[in-house]
C-alpha cells in the first residue's frame, strides 16, 4: 500500500482534523530497524500480534498437518522463520513501490509495517495518472513475481530432487508462494486506498481529468469492497459456526471482517478528505484569513508579549514585524520552552522562528494552496501579504473551522 503524507494515517501531517479511521492504532509506538533505498524502515507495535499470530498458526496447525512427526519446537522455529520471511516479502512489496516513486522524484519519508502489511509514506501524490499507476502496481508485481518464483523454485527442486529432499524447505518455499500471490492479489482490489483502488483512480484521474473526483470515485469503490469482505467474512464465520465449513473458516472469516472494516473506514476518511479537498479549492485564502493582524516589536520582553498579547487576544501565535516587515512568527510553544524566570530578561526577538520566504502568501490563493503551503513547511500560519504590505493571517484550524461550516 502506499500513502501520500497528507493522508489519514499520517500522524502530524494530517490536513485537516478529521477523524481518521486508525488513528488510535498509529499512535501506538514504532521503532525504526534499518534503511533500504535511504528509506528509514519502521515496525510499529501492532505488527507483533501478526508476528505472533502467524507463527501460532502455522506451528499449531499448517506445519503439523502438512508436516508430520516433528517435534513442537521444530514447528514453532519453522513457523517464526515463515513469519519473518512473509514480513520480508511485504518489505520488498513496499520497496517496489518506493523504487518507482523515487524515480518520479517523490520522496519517501518512511515505509511502516503495520498489523495491515506496509505502508510506504509518499511525501506528496504523484504528479500524473500514469506516475500513480505505475507507482500503484509496482507493489502487487513484485508480490506476484516472488510467489511465482517461490512456487516455481519449490516446484522445480521438488521434481528434481525428488519427495525426500529437504521436506521442510519445500513447505516453506511453496507457503511463502502462495502468501505472496495472495499478497498481490488482495492489493488489486479495486477499492481505494489498496493499490488496485490507486489504479482505478489513475484510469478515473486521467479520465475525467480531476483528482478529487477520481479519489472520492475509488473511495467509493473502497466502500463497497470494505462491506462485501465484511460481509463474506460474517458468512464464513456464521458457515463454520453452524457446522456446515471447518473451524479454520471462522478464523479466516473474523480476518475478512478486520480488513474489511479497515477498508470501509481508510475509504470514507478518503472520501471525506477529497470532498474537504474541492471546496477547499473554491475558497480562497482571503475569505478564510484573519483580517486584523496583531502584530509583535520584535524588541519587546517575552513578559510584555504574554501580558499584553498572548493573554489579552488568546491566539496561539503572533508574527514579529518591524517597518512593515514580516521577522519571525512566535507561539505559545516557544513561549512555553522558556522557563518563567526568563520572561522579563529575554526579547521577542531572541525566541522567535525567524520568517523564511515560504512564511508569506498573496490572499489570492486556494486554502487548499496554502494548507499544503503549511504541510511542507510544518508551520502552522501564514502570513498574508498584499502589495509588500500585512493584510491578513491564516490558520490551519481557521481553514479546518471555516471548511467545516462551509459543508454545513
Ligand atoms: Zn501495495
Amino acid at each position: 500500500m502506499v500513502m501520500s503524507i497528507p493522508d489519514p494515517g499520517s500522524e502530524a501531517e494530517l490536513t485537516l482534523e478529521f477523524p481518521h479511521c486508525y488513528g488510535g492504532c498509529m499512535s501506538l509506538p514504532n521503532w525504526r530497524i534499518g534503511r533500504a533505498l535511504g528509506i528509514p524502515i519502521h515496525v510499529h507495535a501492532s505488527w507483533f500480534v501478526v508476528f505472533f499470530f502467524v507463527t501460532w498458526s502455522l506451528a499449531t496447525g499448517y506445519l503439523p498437518e502438512t508436516l508430520p512427526g516433528l517435534s513442537a519446537p521444530r514447528y514453532w522455529g519453522m513457523g517464526g522463520i515463515a513469519a519473518l520471511l512473509l514480513f520480508l516479502s511485504v518489505l520488498l512489496h513496499e520497496l517496489g513501490h518506493s523504487y518507482v516513486a523515487l524515480r518520479y522524484q517523490i520522496p519517501i519519508r518512511r515505509i511502516t509495517l503495520f498489523i495491515f502489511g506496509g505502508v510506504a509514506h509518499m511525501e506528496k501524490e504523484p504528479p500524473s495518472p500514469r506516475a500513480e499507476f505505475l507507482i500503484a502496481m509496482a507493489g502487487p508485481l513484485v508480490s506476484l513475481l516472488l510467489g511465482a518464483g517461490c512456487l516455481g523454485g519449490t516446484i522445480a527442486a521438488e521434481s528434481f530432487f525428488g519427495q525426500s529432499w529437504f521436506q521442510g524447505l519445500v513447505v516453506l518455499g511453496s507457503l511463502l508462494g502462495m502468501v505472496n500471490v495472495q499478497l498481490g492479489l488482495f492489493n488489486l482490489i479495486p477499492g481505494f486506498p489498496l493499490d488496485g483502488g490507486r489504479v482505478l483512480r489513475a484510469g478515473l484521474w486521467a479520465w475525467n481529468k480531476d483528482f478529487n473526483r477520481a479519489t472520492s470515485q475509488a473511495a467509493l469503490a473502497g466502500i463497497g469492497f470494505g462491506v462485501a469482505l465484511g460481509l463474506i467474512g460474517g458468512g464464513l464465520m456464521v458457515g463454520a459456526w453452524s457446522g456446515a465449513m471447518g473451524n479454520s473458516f471462522a478464523t479466516n472469516g473474523g480476518w475478512l471482517i478486520f480488513i474489511g472494516t479497515f477498508l470501509f473506514s481508510a475509504a470514507l476518511a478518503s472520501r471525506r478528505r477529497a470532498a474537504l479537498h474541492t471546496s477547499s479549492a473554491s475558497v480562497t485564502v482571503r475569505q478564510v484569513m484573519i483580517h486584523r493582524v496583531v502584530t509583535l516589536l520584535p524588541d519587546m520582553s517575552v513578559q510584555d508579549a504574554v501580558d499584553q498579547y498572548f493573554i489579552a487576544h488568546g491566539f496561539g501565535g503572533f508574527p514579529v514585524c518591524e517597518e512593515g516587515q514580516v521577522l519571525g512568527v512566535v507561539t505559545v510553544q516557544d513561549v512555553q520552552a522558556l522557563p518563567t524566570a526568563l520572561w522579563p530578561w529575554r526579547r521577542v526577538r531572541e525566541i522567535m522562528r525567524p520568517a523564511v520566504p515560504a512564511f508569506c502568501i498573496p490572499p489570492d490563493w486556494s486554502a487548499t494552496q496554502a494548507m499544503e503551503r503549511m504541510v511542507q513547511g510544518g508551520l502552522d500560519r501564514l502570513v498574508v501579504m498584499e502589495n509588500g504590505a500585512i493584510v491578513g493571517l491564516i490558520t490551519r484550524s481557521a481553514i479546518a473551522h471555516f471548511l467545516q461550516l462551509h459543508r454545513a
